[in-house]
């Protein structure tokens, strides 16, 4: 039965507390508005995030994750998504250029955590800590502090593993869940449409902007990415 259709990924319910959660061609941007299907996108993703989810439980982060069912599946730890978007930025692109006097490619250190709302009618906005209590999203501060304490780890266990494969990790998106017991997990995906990603040398786009900005060759592009971090 399927429990949760996002706009590239839906969830359907597995074995015992597992979900299988299913890679799709879909591609949107802007909420929705603009859209098209990759053939093979799909899968590009579940390789490139399966990938990425190894070496973060690797380097000690805990996650949802069990295992990947080629081409198309990962089979996760059954969680209830926090509908919080946990952003990181080390670059300056995308909306924070929209909201503050930065300019573009202007680099943070530290790097720059913020939370957005999960909920396309709202567009996503970003909150504080007090609204994200008061719309119940979080149980406390200690747990907003831990949100941000992982995604910053996740940042620099990333940023590390992509520099080495010629890919600068300018900016992404993680989303977290709470399993039967509480624990926090990394929940959804890693994959080129949650995160920037430019070459080292060139500075050429190798995400979703290919496609937000309508610059071509997105399949392309997520098999380079697939291929330089040998997923
Ligand atoms: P921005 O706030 O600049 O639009 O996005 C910052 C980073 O978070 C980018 O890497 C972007 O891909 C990711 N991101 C932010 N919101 C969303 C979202 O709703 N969906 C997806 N797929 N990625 C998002």
């Amino acid at each position: 039965m399927e429990v949760y259709k996002g706009k590239a990924k839906s969830v359907i319910e597995g074995d015992g507390d597992t979900y299988v959660m299913e890679f799709r061609n879909d591609l949107t941007a802007g909420d929705g508005a603009k859209k098209a299907s990759k053939e093979g996108k799909g899968a590009l993703n579940a390789e490139i995030s399966a990938k990425f989810f190894e070496v973060l439980i690797d380097a000690g982060i805990d996650t949802h994750f069990i295992r990947f069912e080629p081409p198309t599946k990962h089979i996760v730890k059954r969680v209830k998504i926090i509908p919080l978007e946990v952003i990181c930025r080390n670059i300056a692109t995308g909306s924070i250029l929209k909201r503050y006097p930065f300019t573009q490619g202007q680099k943070f250190n530290p790097p720059l955590v913020e939370m957005g709302y999960k909920d396309d009618a709202y567009h996503d906005p970003f909150l504080n800590d007090a609204v994200a209590l008061a719309l119940g999203a979080a149980r406390d501060v200690a747990e907003l502090d831990k949100l941000r304490e992982i995604t910053l780890k996740v940042n620099s266990i990333l940023s590390k593993f992509l520099l080495e494969k010629g890919i600068t990790l300018v900016d992404f998106k993680l989303e977290f869940g709470r399993d039967k017991d509480g624990n926090l997990l990394l929940a959804d995906e890693v994959t080129p449409d949650t995160c920037r990603f430019w070459d080292v040398e060139t500075g050429e786009i190798m995400d979703k902007d290919r496609f937000r900005q309508d610059l071509g060759d997105v399949r392309e592009f997520y098999r380079e990415v697939k291929r330089r971090i040998g997923a």
